[in-house]
């Protein structure tokens, strides 16, 4: 299992945070990885650290991601796995939202993973097999948390799009998953200041944050040739911290 030998993966949002930790399972099962990133300086870091690829590509930019994928098949010949991650949470409560601070939201998060999984899938077509993973979160599907209601709704709509996607590509031999992370330990996560992490960290069972490896290895499991029979479907990797029915069932 997990053998992912002279597979290729493009990993989104792949230079920092639970991208760059996908990016290293993927890369640790075997995979040749790509990373797509608008931030140029880390993407090259970790691409070149894992012997990989890093192609400056903005999501929200829908011809750009057509031609980098253009690229990659041409250059790699195909791509097996596509583990689209990029997503940002500016925390911003429902009363002070505007106009461009929702469109920006929906346009990296939602709309953005619409291009690139659209340009991806249809090579994984051609090729009659694919690996896509989204990263989504509990924030949205599941939860919900003040100032994330923006972010929340592209967080539930990415799962959305991922079930009927996951129909509408079954029969080529493709699966479309995704990962739904709890709270883990990134530079976007740390933004929101230690008072914030330390109020999660009390909740969550095991009292410790996840890594970005945590979700490259639920990342990887979606993305092994045998995880063939499994489609549609998400999994929360938290630490457990969804399941108290009161906080006091979780233990000091
Ligand atoms: P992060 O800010 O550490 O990393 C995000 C990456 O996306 C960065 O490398 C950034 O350069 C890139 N990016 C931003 N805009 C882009 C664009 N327009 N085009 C291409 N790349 C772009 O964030 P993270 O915490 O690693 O989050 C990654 C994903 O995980 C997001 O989808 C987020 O919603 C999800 N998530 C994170 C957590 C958490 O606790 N960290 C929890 C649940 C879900």
């Amino acid at each position: 299992m997990l053998d992912l030998t002279n597979q290729v993966a493009l990993v989104t949002g792949g230079a920092n945070g639970i991208g760059k930790g996908i990016s290293e399972s993927l890369a640790e099962a075997g995979a040749k990885v790509i990373i797509g990133d608008i931030d140029e300086e880390q993407g090259q870091k970790t691409a070149e650290a894992l012997n990989g690829k890093f192609y400056k590509m903005d999501v929200t930019d829908k011809q750009a991601v057509q031609d980098i994928v253009d690229q990659i098949v041409q250059e790699f010949d195909k791509i097996d796995i596509l583990a689209s991650n990029t997503g940002v949470y500016p925390q911003i409560e429902i009363e002070d939202l505007t106009e461009e601070d929702w469109d920006y939201i929906q346009n990296i998060n939602l709309k953005g993973m619409f291009f690139v999984t659209q340009a991806v899938l249809k090579e994984m077509k051609k090729q009659q097999y694919g690996r896509v993973i989204i990263t989504s979160s509990v924030t949205g599907p599941i939860t919900g948390y003040p100032g994330w209601a923006h972010y929340g709704a592209t967080k539930a709509g990415q799962l959305g799009y991922m079930r009927s996607a996951a129909l509408e590509y079954a029969k080529y031999g493709i699966t479309v998953n995704a990962v739904q992370p709890g709270n883990v330990l990134t530079a976007g996560l740390q933004a929101q200041g230690e008072a914030y992490l330390d109020g999660t960290r009390k909740i969550i069972p095991t009292h410790e944050l996840g890594e970005p490896a945590d979700i490259g290895y639920a990342v990887s499991f979606f993305a092994a040739k045998e995880a063939k029979f499994i489609t549609g479907q998400s999994l929360v990797v938290d630490g457990g911290q969804l399941l108290p029915e009161e906080p006091d069932a979780v233990k000091d």
